[in-house]
């Protein structure tokens, strides 16, 4: 299957993207996991992307298109993926949709998580993310056994420089301008399936996975 999730930042799509990429064994691709793994080994596109996402901005399109277009290269997506982050705007999308018509190819389903702006600032406040497997914890909402460590891997967890506050709400905004047209753009399509992404991680899984149902065969 070929999968786009979408919903504003810290609406669970990291976390959801976890568990239904093993479920449904396609690979998770999230542009923003690739971008950070990138500052962190300071590539060239890590230094050309920094900077974009300390302020909460989107990275330029033409350095984001041409990641994904190497990512959908590989090997592991060629029979399906769970894109997570991307596309973010109507031009990505328009190109994502030539890539795939590129590989014969078509996205089967896009699952947007519908969760309000308050919820998403208690969510990004408390954010916590593994600096050796990237799994996300939460404070609050899915504290790990030990503070500060992950439960997965033991990997030292640490708080995103773009969830202070007012980056937070700067990012709100941008998915307001750039992303929610996505939202016509995928219904126009007919492949949007909207997810109420409140309450416990694994009542969303099972909403997402009974969104998915119609579109496994
Ligand atoms: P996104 O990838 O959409 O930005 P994340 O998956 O990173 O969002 O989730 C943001 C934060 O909210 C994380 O700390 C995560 O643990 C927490 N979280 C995710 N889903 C839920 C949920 N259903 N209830 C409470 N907290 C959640
Ligand atoms: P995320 O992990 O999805 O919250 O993304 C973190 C940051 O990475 C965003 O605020 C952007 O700066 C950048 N980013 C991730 N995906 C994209 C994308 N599709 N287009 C542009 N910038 C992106």
């Amino acid at each position: 299957m070929r999968i786009v999730l979408v919903g504003p930042p810290g609406a669970g799509k990291g976390t959801q993207a976890q568990f239904l990429s093993s479920h449904l064994s396609i690979p998770k691709i999230s542009t923003g996991d690739i971008f950070r793994d990138n500052v962190k080994r300071s590539t060239a596109l890590g230094r050309r992307a920094k900077q974009y996402m300390d302020r909460g901005d989107l990275v330029p399109d033409e350095i984001t298109i041409a990641m994904v277009r190497d990512r959908l290269s590989e090997d592991d997506a060629q029979e399906g993926f769970l894109l997570d982050g991307f596309p973010r705007n109507v031009p990505q999308a328009e190109v994502l949709k030539k890539m795939l018509d590129e590989m014969d190819a078509r996205l089967d389903v896009v699952l947007e998580l519908v969760v309000d702006d308050d919820e998403v600032v208690r969510r990004l406040s408390g954010r916590r993310t593994c600096r050796v497997c990237g799994r996300v914890w939460h404070v609050l909402f899915d504290p790990p056994g030990r503070e500060g460590d992950c439960d997965d891997c033991g990997g030292e967890l640490f708080q995103r420089d773009d969830d202070r506050e007012e980056t937070i709400r700067h990012r709100l905004e941008v998915y307001q301008e750039q992303t929610t047209p996505l939202i016509s753009f995928y219904a126009d399509e007919g492949i949007l399936m909207g997810v109420d992404a409140t309450g416990p991680v694994e009542n969303v899984t099972d909403r997402a996975l009974a969104a998915l149902r119609p579109f496994m065969e």
